[in-house]
């Protein structure tokens, strides 16, 4: 393991995770190939190259726009440090194997979609339709043991939560249930199971926290997509080490 990849992974991921930020903002919008230079959202003034680097110029400009003085959202700082941490850490627990490949694309995928989620409230299918053949044509040279959890994970990820949307009203949706099934393609069916848990409890945690301080009220619409998200980066970084955890703990 060497010390200085981890930082190139670390600097490649930050500068992935601002063009994340563009594409997460852009796609849903339907403009992502016709404007090209990053502007401000308020002022719409263009932004110049020393207010394009990742982490450290929202740091500098103490979140705030230099022309409009406008906030700006703390997600764009946020999606740069979450993909510069996974890259960095995609690397140090896989190092140069294929599956680094698998970890990179799940990594870039998750944060794509957590600026989307957050920002819009969508899942777009665009993004899910990019990702599926990459992480099935992975999962071809670096299987799951054994190699049909994959199918197995996409299937079970998938109805679980098409008999949740059923017999439930609101809370998850068609792009939830996509997501779902893709995922485990890349996590297989232990791996699905174990992100469906983690992110029901992590949006109950957060919710009831939120609901505590008193920030949203029963009936705000909280998007569950990052749970989902982080919860599959959970599962994908340390799942076996939870479940054997679980089982030698309790069996
Ligand atoms: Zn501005």
């Amino acid at each position: 393991m060497n010390n200085y990849f981890i930082i190139t992974f670390f600097i490649l991921g930050s500068v992935f995770g601002s063009f994340f930020n563009v594409v997460g903002l852009r796609v849903p919008m339907q403009n992502f190939l016709t404007s090209n230079r990053s502007y401000c959202p308020s002022c719409k003034r263009q932004l110049s190259w020393y207010e394009l680097i990742p982490i450290l110029s929202y740091a500098f400009q103490r979140g705030k726009c230099k022309g409009c003085k406008q906030h700006i959202s703390i997600i764009y700082p946020f999606i740069e440090l979450f993909t510069a941490f996974l890259f960095a850490l995609s690397y140090s627990l896989v190092g140069f194997e294929i599956e680094l490949i698998m970890a990179l694309s799940l990594t870039s995928l998750v944060a794509i979609i957590m600026v989307t989620d957050l920002k819009y409230m969508v899942i777009p299918n665009k993004i899910l339709l990019f990702f599926l053949p990459i992480f099935i044509l992975i999962r071809f040279f670096s299987p799951l043991q054994p190699w049909w959890s994959s199918i197995v994970g996409a299937l079970i990820g998938f109805f679980l939560i098409f008999f949740i949307i059923l017999f439930s009203k609101g809370g998850m949706g068609a792009g939830d249930m996509k997501l779902f099934a893709i995922l485990g393609v890349v996590l297989g069916y232990q791996g699905i199971l174990l992100t469906f848990f983690i992110a029901v409890l992590l949006g109950s945690i957060s919710s009831a926290i939120l609901l505590l301080l008193k920030q949203v009220d029963r009936k705000t619409a909280i998007p569950f997509g990052p749970y989902i998200c982080i919860a599959a980066c959970i599962t994908y970084f340390w799942g076996y080490d939870i479940i054997n955890w679980y089982v030698t703990s309790f069996f």
